[in-house]
């Protein structure tokens, strides 16, 4: 039971957000052609105001750590709390009304990587980063997807041999977001090419800044290059970076990509303040009265409203203690084609305005989110995938027959897999 009773932490917990953050104004409307236009689904940065956003993140995520806010639903033994989930939610409501800076930093490393090291890895690895990385003294990424590895992730051929008390680590990763500010990874590679595909698979916590780590960024059709490709040139991690058992790695990956669902999920139905700006838009150029743009609008509308009760049912299950199951594909899939649907909606409401700069408010500035949308609909499981596991796992259909998960991997045509 918790010292503190849940009023008491909450009167604590403002008055450090007080201290320490200024307080949002109150909401103001919208209107239409005042302030940003910018609704990019990327951040693009450049490196120097990235580097400098990411220590005014660190700077915080400390600042919280210290103050007992980092993780306040973790074990004390890494420097949390271990006060109930419901403490950590009155917390993130709070803090929601505050100026903080932006935490997106640590979706992957916090959301996904962290967990996984928390249920997988050795003492001397949970001792080593588990504290660092909720204190945000280090950053985490994830390294799955390979050139002929991403839906198919249990194809990957970046090997890891035994050598003593040591892995040796070649081969490429590719899309890892957030490689080139990370200091961690969490990697999966093949440790027995001779066992069926999913079955030989072991997961590692690797360094970063390892000189045999080289982080080549990748320039995305937005501009910007979030992301990168990863290659492994014969890195050596210790067998206390092991994630789990030997040839374990399929499971572990599946606690990692599990609670990626579950992060990706609680982004909501798609849209939020979006919306708004669409109703605007559509009366701004003057088809609030035309028929076909306003059953668009209606159809848009209702879908969101409808994701969003399905995606908040879901996180109610994990909230309650349950795993993410198959809701979290479908609050993914809910939630992407949202996405498309909203970009259609503005193509018919702009035309040209959105593929050329005209200069004109709230126009060309959407094209950035339109180029976005395809990312989310692949990044964490594209939607045809999403629509396997929904087929498969929600309504009972047959299992998708291109997989073999009985031969040896050494003996499978690469290639040929789906998952
Ligand atoms: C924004 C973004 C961020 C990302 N960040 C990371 C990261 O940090 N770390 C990381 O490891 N990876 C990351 N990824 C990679 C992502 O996980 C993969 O792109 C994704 O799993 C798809 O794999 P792929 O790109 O190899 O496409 P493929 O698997 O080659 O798929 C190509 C096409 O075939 C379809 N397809 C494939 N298999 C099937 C099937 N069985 N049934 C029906 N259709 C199928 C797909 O839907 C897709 O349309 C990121 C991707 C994006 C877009």
């Amino acid at each position: 039971m918790a010292d503190i009773s849940i009023e008491e932490f909450k009167t604590q917990a403002e008055a450090f957000l007080a201290a320490n953050a200024p307080r949002k104004e109150a909401e103001q409307k919208f209107v239409w052609g005042q302030g940003s236009d910018k609704v990019a689904m990327f951040e693009e940065k450049d490196k120097a105001d990235e580097a400098a956003d990411l220590q005014r993140a660190c700077d915080w995520r400390a600042k919280k750590f210290d103050a007992g806010y980092g993780w306040i639903s973790g074990p004390k033994e890494f420097g949390g709390s271990e006060l109930p989930n419901a403490y950590q939610r009155s917390f993130d409501s709070l803090e929601g009304q505050f100026q903080t800076p932006n935490q997106s930093y640590f979706t992957i490393g916090l959301g996904m990587v962290a967990p996984t090291i928390a249920v997988h890895a050795s003492q001397t690895a949970k001792d080593l980063y588990l504290k660092k990385m909720y204190r945000a003294d280090i950053v985490g990424c994830q390294l799955f997807s390979e050139p002929g590895a991403g839906s198919d992730l249990a194809s990957l051929q970046t090997k890891a041999e035994r050598d003593g008390d040591v892995w040796v680590i070649t081969g490429q990763k590719v899309w890892t977001s957030g490689a080139h500010y990370s200091d961690i990874g969490e990697i999966i590679a093949r440790t027995d090419p001779h066992l069926p595909k999913h079955k030989g698979l072991t997961g590692f916590i690797v360094d970063m800044r390892d000189p045999a780590v080289e982080i080549r960024p990748l320039r995305q059709m937005t501009g910007g290059a979030s992301f990168n490709e990863v290659f492994f040139n014969e890195l050596r991690v210790p067998d206390d970076h092991r994630l789990g058992d030997l040839n374990n790695g399929w499971n572990v990956a599946l606690t990692t990509l599990m609670n990626e669902r579950a992060a990706i999920g609680a982004g909501g139905g798609g849209g939020g303040g979006l919306y708004t700006r669409i109703i605007e838009m559509t009366r701004h150029f003057g088809l609030s009265d035309d028929p076909v743009t306003r059953q668009m609008l209606a159809n848009l509308l209702i879908h969101n409203k409808v994701s969003g009760y399905n995606n908040q049912r879901a996180m109610d299950k994990i909230k309650a203690g349950a795993l993410p199951g198959p809701e979290m594909s479908m609050a993914k899939l809910a939630g992407t084609m949202n996405m498309k649907r909203l970009g259609d909606f503005v193509s018919h409401v702009l035309g040209a305005k959105m593929v050329a700069d005209s200069g004109e408010w709230g126009t060309y500035a959407w094209s950035q989110l339109i180029l976005g949308t395809p990312g989310g609909r692949i990044a964490g499981g594209s939607d045809e995938v999403m629509r396997n596991i929904v087929g498969e796992r929600v309504l009972g259909l047959p299992k998708d027959a291109g997989i073999d998960s009985k031969s040896p991997f050494n003996e499978l045509k690469v290639g040929t897999q789906t998952n």
